[in-house]
């Protein structure tokens, strides 16, 4: 039994047989196959020789068009590497007599060429060395690339444990069959993690390296409300996890009936406006499960990530799209942000900045691409008339940022005036507070919004300058960082002034140990995962005002983030013993 720490980003615990997905570095497992494997083997074998052979080609002539032939033949070589009859014959061999698995088989050949190369000891032959290095990782990235795409095609219930996923990878989870997963990268702001738990699949994320100890088909158990990843674990701990895990569904589904249909007021009859973040549109149904008052943050990028990245999807696919989540929530409202690609969250085009968070993320995006950002503000006004549709831009810098994708947003209205669609009246138009500048400016953003949305994720990562999705400085990204909680305050003070509603839709707003403090910051609205909304529900009725102003007073006077945590964790726990429910 092996036991790794990680950070916990997604509750609930999962217990299944491992899928391991590989990505660089390609650690090649060694199977001994069945007979009736041995032809799909060799297939595999061979398609992933053509696929090689059709990019070499493929660079060939690039390199041949932009530098001359004798560029382009390096790749010629290469070509004629990937398809030597030796090679050809030795790999069938492995497969056929040895019954190895492809992969493996495709190592061992080339490990044997190096071999004997390595004995000739000349500089020459050391050249070549590099060159079958190269045939061996674009053949095994093929071969081992197909594991990623049996991602999509799982028959089975698997826990998956990788480097990394990718939002999109994650987005595009089966959620009948992946029960959980953990991953050596990652942090606990980060998309992937965020989709987790938006997905409700208990997740660790930025275990470090364990890859090593796992191989597919090992059991495996995630506590996604601690962070351990157990593999192999023995009878003991299995048992004592299953129990745990009967008791998590059964406090879940307490809480579901007891709090599902009331409101979240506070003790002196506060309301509390409790909506929900969803990434994809099929999260709706759970959200109104949940019980949730509305969508408070609809992060529509991932409707991109699913519906393939190299074509954006059309003007139809959105407007039904939001239609449907409008249809459904209807009167609720629904708060479509507007895209919000780049850094962690790719859009099919790879750029080579070197601070993608500091790039040509979001807006800036939006700006560049104005045909697809055009064509989803088409959409999410059509799509108005069938609920109550708020809009809402992400990453907003400056007033004159704001000012201009405003404007865009009034064209696109007159520009359907004119063509007799209709469109909704008196549909808010919000902004997101992400980034430290607008948090100065915000009496002056008043002015140019109906409402704003506290987007912790970002404004903690540019507050303290702490990438949210690096698993090396997770330590550091604290939301409750007295520098954090000051901005807080100030925007939520001074929206207060303006009249103008401000929710908290970072991961904040879903960890209820943070609750109390925003009440008492002077929050009235969340939007949260929909899997934490009966959990916030819970603290909301359970505490006034006062309680919450006082905790916040106390923790005002506190300098250093690991006291206010531990404050904070105290007052939750010693408020909100389980056995209350
Ligand atoms: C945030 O930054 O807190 C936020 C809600 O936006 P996202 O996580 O999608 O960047
Ligand atoms: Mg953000």
């Amino acid at each position: 039994m092996i036991r790794k720490d990680g950070i916990p980003v997604s509750g609930g615990i999962a217990i299944c047989e491992a899928f391991v997905l590989e990505m660089e570095g390609f650690r090649v497992t060694k199977r001994v196959i069945g007979d009736e494997e041995v032809a799909t083997e060799i297939g595999r074998f061979h398609a992933a020789q053509g696929a090689a052979r059709r990019e070499y080609e493929s660079n060939r002539d690039n390199l041949s068009r932009e530098l001359g032939a004798e560029f382009g033949n390096i790749f010629q070589a290469y070509m004629m590497l990937a398809d030597d009859p030796r090679l050809n014959r030795d790999v069938e061999r492995f497969i056929t007599e040895n019954r190895y698995n492809a992969e493996y088989a495709v190592s061992l050949s080339i490990n044997e060429y190096v071999k004997t190369l390595h004995r000739l000891n000349s500089n020459y032959i050391a050249a070549r060395v590099d060159d079958f290095r190269e045939i061996e990782k674009r053949l095994l990235r093929h071969l081992l690339g197909g594991t990623r795409e049996r991602l999509a095609n799982l028959t089975k219930p698997v826990i998956v444990v990788a480097p990394d996923l990718t939002p999109s990878e994650t987005a595009n989870l089966k959620r009948e069959f992946v029960f959980g997963f953990a991953t050596e990268h990652g942090g606990k702001s980060g998309h992937t993690a965020i989709l987790a738990s938006g997905l409700e699949i208990p997740a660790v994320v930025g275990v470090g390296s364990f890859l090593q100890d796992v191989v597919g088909g090992d059991i495996v158990i995630i506590d996604g409300d601690v962070g351990t990843v157990i593999i192999r674990p023995d009878e003991e701990t299995l048992e004592a996890y299953r129990r745990k895990s009967e008791l998590y569904s059964s406090v879940h589904s307490q809480l579901q009936s007891y709090l599902v249909d009331k409101e979240a007021i506070t003790t002196d009859g506060y309301q509390i406006q409790l909506n929900a973040n969803i990434e994809l549109p099929d999260e709706v149904e759970i959200c109104k499960k949940r019980g949730a008052d509305g969508i408070g943050l609809f992060r529509t990028e991932f409707l991109y990530m699913t519906t393939g990245l190299e074509n954006f999807p059309s003007e139809e696919i959105h407007f039904n799209e939001y239609k449907r989540v409008l249809e459904c929530m209807s009167p609720k409202p629904v708060t479509i942000r507007t895209f919000d690609f780049g850094s962690d969250k790719a859009y099919g085009q790879s750029t080579d900045e070197r601070n993608p968070a500091l790039g040509l993320r979001s807006i800036r995006l939006a700006f560049k691409l104005m045909d697809v950002f055009r064509a989803q503000l088409r959409a999410a006004l059509r799509a108005s008339i069938y609920g109550k549709l708020r809009i809402m831009f992400p990453m907003i810098t400056s007033i004159f940022e704001l000012r201009q994708v405003k404007m865009v947003l009034y064209d696109i209205m007159e520009e359907l005036k004119y063509e007799g669609q209709k469109i909704a009246d008196g549909i808010e138009i919000g902004m997101m507070i992400e980034v430290p500048s607008t948090c100065v400016l915000i009496d002056q953003f008043a002015k140019e919004v109906d409402f704003f949305s506290i987007g912790t994720n970002d404004l903690v990562q540019y507050t303290l300058a702490v990438d949210r999705d690096n698993r090396e400085v997770t330590h550091l990204f604290r939301s409750e960082d007295p520098a954090v909680l000051r901005l807080l305050q100030r925007v939520i003070t001074v929206a207060d002034q303006y009249g103008r509603p401000i929710s908290l839709c970072g991961q904040m707003s879903s960890d209820p140990v943070y609750t109390m403090l925003l009440i008492g910051l002077g929050l009235r609205e969340f939007s949260c995962m929909p899997s934490s909304l009966l959990k916030i529900k819970r603290v909301c009725r359970g505490v006034s005002t006062k309680q919450c102003v006082d905790l916040l007073n106390e923790v005002m006077k506190l300098d250093h983030s690991n006291d206010i945590l531990i404050k904070l964790k105290k007052t939750y726990t010693d408020t909100f013993l389980l056995d209350r429910v």
